[in-house]
């Protein structure tokens, strides 16, 4: 499946994403953000706080690709695992 452009949900510049069945949404590739995943249901509506883009951070910098997830409590970003 090739990427397509589309506007990074973090950060808002021009990135591109690849749907992923495995993460359940889509892996993005953001010159500002770098790549990480997101679930669809997290896409949707999703307020990127300054926190969560130094989760994705500190996540890359362990050498995880970090994944975005919505739960009960609101955002969370954790490793991938797949
Ligand atoms: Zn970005």
């Amino acid at each position: 499946m090739l990427p397509e452009p589309a506007n990074c949900p973090l950060c808002g510049a021009a990135a591109e994403r690849i749907r992923s069945s495995q993460l359940r949404g889509f892996r993005y590739t953001c010159p500002s953000c770098g790549s990480f995943g997101i679930e669809s249901a997290a896409l949707a509506g999703l307020i990127a706080s300054a926190s969560t883009r130094q989760d994705l951070a500190r996540l890359r910098a362990f050498g995880h690709l970090p994944l975005i997830q919505r739960d009960k409590q609101g955002i969370r970003v954790g490793p991938c695992r797949v």
